[in-house]
């Protein structure tokens, strides 16, 4: 029998008081992280290769985020400082990728480090460099129109349109205003729209918004059509707009909630709906499962106000509780952070401390013996796989009521 992918969970649950976050221990814990990142990261061609997923853009990012968080005030200039000088490398590669049709991948791509730039710019005073960064992210935006323009799958998070889109919302926030004109989100959103419905009837699928990547229907956050949904759902002018849209959206989502299983995950891919993965194989990770398509659900809840995606959400969290205690490392990808991440989410979605509870129970997991066992990533300092997202997941521990994914945020 194949080895379980989770250490068993005998974390105490919670007993539903109200819950203190020992603040102190978990900012140390946080800045151990950061110190250990600082002394190991090497700044390589190699290191920025992987954009905000595992290059140093992602690491960059992890110090701007942290320099705008009250609790590491004292460390502003520090992180501010290494967030210049990791983003400086990411922008070599990001000016001058491998492979041109890279440029405007957010999660993997040039595209991030761009997105990246122009707010840390923005914080540190310089206008010109900002504006000169936000208008690289916007001209980039005509070369995601076209219905196929990676020709593998253009629509998922990590290199296609939805990930553009998620670059979008995130400088919307930090610029308080509109960052593409209104008209070219639209554009971008229906042409989502267009590519699932096409994909859709041509390979008879129940769903009506379907999409492939590299051959493969997947279903989760990272490149399957959880990730895509929620990005549409984020636009709420496009929804209003294309009144047409919704209704296809909606029973696009219904149909995958349709599919989540009675211990609360989702399929990975569609040819695992009627050939279910063994027990052992099951995947809990953000990228392929319910931790990732807890956010779509959440976004659903939040707009169509209907107590079946609250339920699901819920769900989501119980399968992650029990089995959700990743031997794969500490990342948020596939990793105990992202899914403590879950937790997060549920505390913000249902304000009840229970939430907060597992997920500081995750948090102390982390300095656990048994944990020392869990294996270190490729890229173990790496914002998606490694010790970045990691300090990102402890500092928002230190503020719940504003926690986020990174560049997922549904609220
Ligand atoms: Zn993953």
């Amino acid at each position: 029998m194949a080895a379980k992918r989770y250490f068993t969970n005998k974390l105490a649950d919670s007993v539903g008081a109200f819950v203190e976050i020992p603040k102190a221990d978990i900012k140390n814990l946080c800045l151990k992280y950061v110190q250990y990142i600082f002394g190991a990261q090497t700044v390589t061609p190699d290191d920025a290769d992987g954009g905000l997923y595992v290059g140093l853009s992602g690491v960059s990012y992890m110090c701007y985020y942290l320099s705008q968080h009250p609790e590491f005030a004292e460390k502003k200039a520090e992180l501010l400082e290494r967030s210049e000088c990791y983003l400086q490398h990411a922008l070599t590669d990001a000016d001058a990728p491998k492979n041109k049709s890279s440029r405007a991948a957010f999660l993997l791509g040039g595209c991030g480090a761009y997105a990246v730039a122009a707010s840390l710019n923005k914080t540190l005073g310089k206008e010109k460099e900002s504006r000169i960064f936000l208008e690289k992210y916007v001209s980039l935006a005509d070369g995601c129109l076209g219905l196929d323009y990676l020709g593998c799958g253009s629509d998922e998070l990590l290199v296609g349109r939805a990930g553009y889109l998620s670059g979008i919302l995130f400088l919307q926030k930090v610029f308080e205003s509109e960052i593409l004109p209104e008209e070219k989100v639209i554009k971008l959103c229906s042409t989502i729209v267009q590519s699932g419905v096409k994909y859709s009837k041509k390979h008879r699928s129940p769903c009506p918004l379907m999409y492939a990547y590299y051959g493969t229907e997947y279903l989760g956050a990272a490149h399957g059509l959880s990730g895509i949904l929620q990005m549409l759902l984020c636009f709420p002018n496009f929804l209003q707009k294309h009144p047409d849209a919704e209704p296809l959206i909606k029973d696009s989502v219904d149909w995958l909630l349709s599919l989540q299983t009675p211990s609360g995950n989702f399929p990975c891919a569609v040819d695992e709906v009627a050939k279910p993965r063994p027990d052992a194989h099951e995947l809990i990770h953000w990228c392929h499962g319910a931790p990732g398509v807890v956010y779509l659900m959440a976004k659903a809840y939040l707009r169509w106000k209907e107590e079946k995606y609250l339920r699901s959400c819920l769900a989501c969290g119980e399968v992650v509780w029990n089995k959700g205690l990743l031997k794969k490392g500490p990342g948020i990808c596939h990793g105990v952070a992202g899914n403590a991440y879950v937790f997060l989410l549920l505390y913000r979605l249902t304000d009840h401390h229970k939430h907060l509870h597992r997920a500081l129970q995750f948090a102390n997991f982390l300095t656990s013996e048994e944990f020392k066992q869990a294996r270190t990533p490729d890229r173990p300092l790496s914002l998606y796989e490694g010790l970045s997202g990691t300090a990102c997941f402890l500092a928002d521990l230190l503020q719940p009521e504003k926690a986020h994914f990174p560049f997922f945020d549904v609220f």
